[in-house]
């Protein structure tokens, strides 16, 4: 059981372009021709990714940062996918930058740490969650997810 769960973990690698969780070096999303090319969903981990596909409401394409920035355990945006997502705004031409984090203070710290990045670039907007602070984007249900991309608002 333990050595299965080492295998498949090894065959899983990330998605070269958008750290998604991914069997190629570019996952499905990315390689999609029917997906929105300038709007970008910025998402902490790829069960993110999951639970916002579900919904069926989102056909942009995706950011995964890989964590939070948290002081605390000593993570930095130095250690997350912040770089090459500055990049990506920058070099595709985004239009809009969707910031999907639930409200914690990491979230919250992560949410201003990219909006300031991204702003000179592109229009950055977060979505406005109906959940408790501390509510994980993964366990919300699909029309609450909906409701808070579609109430997205910009970020100030
Ligand atoms: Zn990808």
């Amino acid at each position: 059981m333990a050595q299965a769960l080492v295998d498949a973990k090894s065959q899983m690698g990330y998605c070269s372009i958008c750290f998604h969780l991914s069997a190629e070096p570019v996952c499905d999303i990315c390689k999609s021709n029917s997906r929105d090319l300038q709007t970008l969903c910025v998402v902490a981990d790829s069960r993110d990714v999951i639970a916002l596909e579900k919904t069926r409401e989102y056909r942009g394409k995706y950011h995964v940062l890989g964590g939070l920035i948290s002081p605390m355990e000593g993570i930095g945006p130095e250690q997350l996918n912040i770089g090459p997502l500055v990049h990506r705004v920058n070099q595709d031409n985004i239009q809009e930058a969707i910031i999907a984090i639930s409200p914690s203070i990491e979230g919250d710290t992560t949410t201003l740490y990219v909006g300031q990045l991204l702003k000179p670039f592109t229009k950055v907007t977060r979505i406005a969650f109906g959940l408790p602070m501390g509510g994980d984007l993964e366990y919300a249900d699909e029309v609450t997810l909906a409701r808070a991309l579609e109430g997205r608002r910009s970020l100030d």
